[in-house]
């Protein structure tokens, strides 16, 4: 898919299994995080789900890193780059860029320090994913919270409506 779909796809709003596996990937619960991507993965549709099949193998591959499986690890982040490049450094809110560094940095210091002294791996390394919890439009013409679907963002309370896309701003 280009590059360009990419960026298009990347409006929007993260799945919420998404959201509860990147809180479960910043606690350090790689595993259960792993399960919430898969659940997003699975009902998702749309070619973002190809973002959060990435963000899981990072998961598996930090989870092997912990159980001391450096093959496994190696191996999962193999695989995961090639659902995370690509994708612009900011998507959905989602600071891509920054995580795939942070992925890169691991598994070098992985690396260097071999499979026989995998259990010296320092877990600092293992870096929090970074998003815009939430994106709350407001409405300019009454102020009241707009609900937004499929990129289409509709006030409950005075009608107006806009489409996301035609913003080129995050909201924090
Ligand atoms: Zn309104």
């Amino acid at each position: 898919m280009s590059e360009v779909e990419k960026i298009k796809d990347c409006e929007g709003m993260l799945h919420p299994l998404a959201i509860e596996g990147m809180k479960l990937f910043n606690d350090g619960k790689f595993f259960d995080a792993h399960e919430e991507l898969e659940a997003a993965w699975k009902e998702e549709t749309g070619k973002i789900r190809e973002l959060y099949q990435g963000i899981l193998q990072v998961s598996v591959t930090y989870l092997h890193i912990t159980r001391r499986n450096y093959d496994g690890a190696i191996k999962v982040y193999g695989r995961s780059i090639r659902w995370l490049k690509d994708w612009p450094d900011v998507c959905r809110g989602v600071h891509v860029g920054k995580f795939r560094k942070d992925a890169e940095i691991v598994i070098q210091a992985l690396e260097k320090l071999g499979a026989e002294n995998i259990g010296k791996f320092n877990p600092v390394l293992f870096k929090p994913i970074q998003w815009n919890e939430k994106r709350v439009w407001i409405c300019d013409k009454c102020g009241s919270q707009m609900h937004e679907k499929n990129c289409k963002v509709s006030c409950p309370n005075c009608g107006n409506r806009f489409d996301c896309s035609d913003l080129n701003i995050y909201f924090d």
